[in-house]
């Protein structure tokens, strides 16, 4: 529990020290004085994707997901599907590296080669040039930001999320809905490990319209 707080208390300081380092590349969420709120997926195309795809359709959502290279590369046509259904391409890098733990003296080199290798599948697969990227477990340190500063990305992590082993999926709803607010930015995940989000993502999509919030993207989100 200790280890958990000093990981949030970190998190925050750094989250805060970057916003006042480079307010303009990096967002974890949007205005505080517009009803609007965005949905990201992140580390697909994966097994839960098409479902998450047709909950979306069904509820005439757009979203943003943050693709990952290496699961585009093998998952080509689910890629696609989720460009042509109109949401935003966002990179996720290409091998999900946590370089939170990377070690390697070639970090800044492979920081690089992730993000570009993930940016050039996406476009070559789905014709798509992404404009933000999230790194995987949410890398927020200076070398990041630089990284795609100098490649022209935004860097966008999140307001909330959470998808415990042990939580239900009614529990996970809750907290979804307790971390309603102006300009959030929900994550959720498309993987089969985390197919809990199906069972309460058109639930909460309906919530959050009946307290009248518009769904968008996250560049619609922050103007990009
Ligand atoms: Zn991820």
């Amino acid at each position: 529990m200790r280890k958990i707080i000093v990981f949030v208390f970190l998190f925050s300081v750094s989250v805060c020290l970057i916003r006042l380092a480079s307010a303009e590349i990096f967002y974890s969420y949007g205005p505080g004085n517009v009803k609007k709120v965005a949905l990201t997926f992140d580390d697909g195309p994966g097994s839960a994707t098409e479902k998450v795809l047709d909950i979306l359709k069904e509820k005439n959502v757009k979203s943003t997901f943050f693709l990952l290279g290496v699961r585009v590369k093998s998952s080509p046509r689910m890629a696609r599907a989720i460009a042509s259904a109109g949401h935003e391409i966002a990179n996720h890098t290409y091998g999900h590296v946590n370089f939170y733990s990377y070690k390697g003296k070639d970090k800044a080199a492979k920081m690089e080669r992730e993000l570009l290798e993930g940016k050039n599948i996406i476009k070559k697969i789905t014709n798509t040039e992404p404009l933000l990227v999230r790194f995987p477990y949410g890398y927020l340190k200076s070398d990041a930001i630089k990284t795609a500063e100098k490649y022209g990305f935004y860097v966008i992590n999140w307001t909330f999320g959470c998808d415990w082993e042990k939580m239900t999926a009614e529990e996970m709803h809750d907290r979804y809905r307790k971390a309603v607010k102006n300009g959030a930015i929900f994550l959720m995940h498309d993987l089969d490990k985390n197919s809990k989000v199906l069972l309460f993502l058109g639930d909460f999509i309906d919530e959050l319209k009946k307290l009248n919030y518009k769904i968008v993207t996250v560049s619609e989100l922050l103007s990009l």
